[in-house]
């Protein structure tokens, strides 16, 4: 046995020998004592040359802009990476629309969506009986990314409207600023038929009627409600097609109009098929959409939860090369990387969210969901939903 260690030992040294063992370029090797040499000094580093300032990202490029580009109207690049030559403003009050948090400046699109909001408030309130708009943001003046709130909104073809009425009265500057939008959701897989009403129904449908809209984005429980209540509002159900889930549309609804015909350079998404939605996809969607209420309201009770890994913020280099020229057009001198944000684009930033967050599961909705829930994937450890 002693034997058998002495051996095992002597094996052991060696093999540690044979390891400290080092390879030089010239060829050969070289035994290094490590416990004996002293190591080798620290080759001293040459100071580098400061790399040249970069430019900032593209949402503070453009969220610092406070006028529109004063060229040809034209929507650039794709609704999540783009910009808007020739923006046009919608009057913040209309016969039957109030464009709200007016500090954001963000009620600016292309002429055809201006025109579209005007056109749909006015028939919304004569076929349907909706009091009138409130809108919600549209673009910045030259469109591009925003420093707060969206992906999309970039090419002057998006905007958000308010599932709350418009109040029969002019509001202030300050009640615009102030006034909370309205949950039509009762928890975070339901709406609550108290509060999403026939007229909210009519409204959406009269929203997705239009050829030039593309697409309306609804929370995934509003896409539900819309598909059982179809039935009531005639027997064309075509409209509903264009009406998809997505996340946090809960107190307002999201119209993106296609590209106008023959615009160079403003890039479509795939027009939607003639799937009304309502079976297989919103089955999905209601899947993750349990998923994310469930790791929103563990997360909650975790002390230890980790926030979600930020994405690289867009650049004017990943944007369509005519979005420089849209940004510097009419002498405009762009924000540079050492400049401080304008106080427009601040107060832009801290202005207040349009309404309240998603509603969370309680206690016993959560322990009802991870006993009961037939969940056909497993929880994920991030928020799908980010
Ligand atoms: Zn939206």
């Amino acid at each position: 046995m002693r034997r058998l260690i002495l051996s095992l030992t002597v094996l052991l040294c060696c093999s540690g020998v044979a390891a400290a063992q080092m390879k030089f370029p010239q060829g050969g090797t070289k035994s290094v004592a490590t416990s004996v040499e002293k190591p080798m000094p620290k080759p001293v580093k040459k100071k580098k040359t400061p790399p040249p300032p970069k430019s900032p990202p593209a949402k503070e490029l453009f969220g610092s802009v406070t006028e529109s580009a004063p060229i040809a109207a034209r929507a650039i690049g794709s609704y999540s990476k783009g910009c808007l030559a020739g923006g046009m403003s919608l009057p913040i009050d209309g016969p039957d629309w109030q464009v709200m948090r007016l500090s954001r400046n963000r009620n600016w699109g292309s002429p055809q969506l201006v025109q579209f909001l005007e056109r749909l408030s006015s028939d919304a309130r004569a076929l349907d009986g909706w009091p009138g708009l409130l809108v919600g943001d549209m673009s910045q003046p030259r469109g591009g990314p925003m420093l707060t709130g969206h992906t999309s909104h970039q090419v002057g073809l998006d905007a958000d409207i308010w599932l709350t009425p418009m109040p029969d009265r002019t509001l202030t500057p300050e009640e615009r600023e102030d006034i909370s939008a309205v949950t039509m959701l009762k928890d975070p897989l339901t709406v609550d038929p108290n509060v999403f009403t026939d007229l909210h129904v009519k409204l959406i449908r009269r929203a997705a009627s239009y050829p030039q809209v593309a697409r309306i984005f609804v929370h995934p429980a509003i896409k539900k409600s819309l598909c059982q209540r179809a039935d009531k509002f005639g027997k064309d159900q075509s409209w509903l097609a264009k009406v998809r889930p997505w996340w946090n549309h809960h107190y307002h609804f999201h119209i993106r109009l296609a590209c106008p015909d023959g615009m160079a350079g403003c890039v479509n998404q795939n027009p939607v098929t003639g799937d009304l939605g309502c079976g297989k996809e919103l089955d999905n969607w209601y899947d993750m959409l349990k998923k994310s209420a469930i790791w929103t309201a563990q997360q909650e009770f975790d002390p230890d939860a980790k926030p979600a890994p930020k994405k690289n913020p867009l650049r004017l280099t990943d944007l369509p090369g005519d979005c420089k020229t849209v940004l510097t057009s009419g002498g405009y001198e762009p924000l540079t990387a050492d400049a401080e944000l304008p106080p427009e684009a601040i107060a832009a930033m801290e202005t207040k969210e349009a309404g309240p967050s998603v509603p969370r599961l309680d206690e016993a909705q959560l322990q009802t969901l991870l006993n009961g829930g037939k969940l056909s994937m497993p929880i994920p450890d991030r928020n799908p939903i980010r």
